[in-house]
């Protein structure tokens, strides 16, 4: 049984006042999902507020990015321990729009995933293609640069996130049935490298385009073990019932 992960990527939104009041409404909407992992990604700015207004709950918080030096002269970068010592639990690594606006490479991705994992943090690793026909060649080459060159024990620790780029922000998703096929060639890909039991356990989130209205078809589907959610995460009553689905 693999527990769901339901993640919030809040992109660039939100200042630390709003971070409070968005709490404030969704830590009592979510008081009894204890059926999975919720786990809430603000911008650095927001991470001390995030993690002070979740203290004594079950709601975990993420960073968006980190950079895989520890400390050093790179200006606008935060470290993994950074982060680690902020409260966070988790980092998003190798978002699409990481990808498209700011240069990441699969080589960096695993960096950063090695990085976050150095340090404690559990990396959600984003994969996905831009264009719908060539998915499987794409996520192909993602996996083997971006994961496959972990060691079983690092992989055994991460979340991956599948996130085609057409239905992220684009009020598109996969239908279920697409979604829960691609879901399955990642699974193989993974049982090819690390082995059946890794792919019986890896967590493969579904993300773009995430709503309430059309959550419930894409939970029901054995393959999808949760979300990440980018816009309907910014409201705590729409981000709280994608949680609240499976009670
Ligand atoms: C995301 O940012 O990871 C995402 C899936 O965004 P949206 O839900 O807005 O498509």
């Amino acid at each position: 049984m693999r527990t769901p992960v339901i993640g919030g990527n809040w992109k660039m939104y939100k200042n630390p006042a709003e971070t409070t009041s968005f709490f404030e409404s969704f830590r009592p909407l979510v008081e009894y999902s204890g059926h999975c992992e919720i786990v809430i990604c603000p911008s650095f700015l927001d991470l001390e507020t995030a993690v002070t207004a979740t203290r004594g709950t079950r709601i975990q918080i993420g960073a968006q990015n980190l950079y895989w030096a520890k400390e050093g002269a790179f200006t606008g970068e935060v470290s993994g321990p950074m982060i680690r010592a902020s409260g966070c639990s988790h980092v998003i690594v190798g978002h699409s729009e990481r990808r498209r606006y700011f240069g990441e490479t699969n080589e960096g991705v695993l960096k950063k995933t090695v990085a976050a994992l150095d340090v404690g943090l559990i990396p959600i690793v984003c994969v996905g293609e831009c264009e719908k026909e060539n998915a499987e060649s794409v996520l192909m080459e993602q996996f083997r640069y971006a994961i496959g060159a972990l060691s079983d024990g690092q992989f055994a620790r991460i979340v991956i996130a599948y996130e085609p780029v057409w239905a992220i922000g684009a009020g598109e998703t996969a239908t279920p049935e697409t979604a829960a096929d691609t879901h399955r060639f990642i699974r193989t890909l993974v049982k090819d490298r690390f082995g059946a039991e890794a792919a019986n356990n890896i967590r493969i989130l579904y993300g773009g385009s995430i709503k309430p209205e059309n959550a419930k078809s894409l939970i029901a589907q054995p393959e999808i073990d949760g979300f990440l959610v980018g816009g309907a995460s910014l409201d705590p009553v729409s981000f709280a019932s994608i949680v609240n689905l499976e009670l």
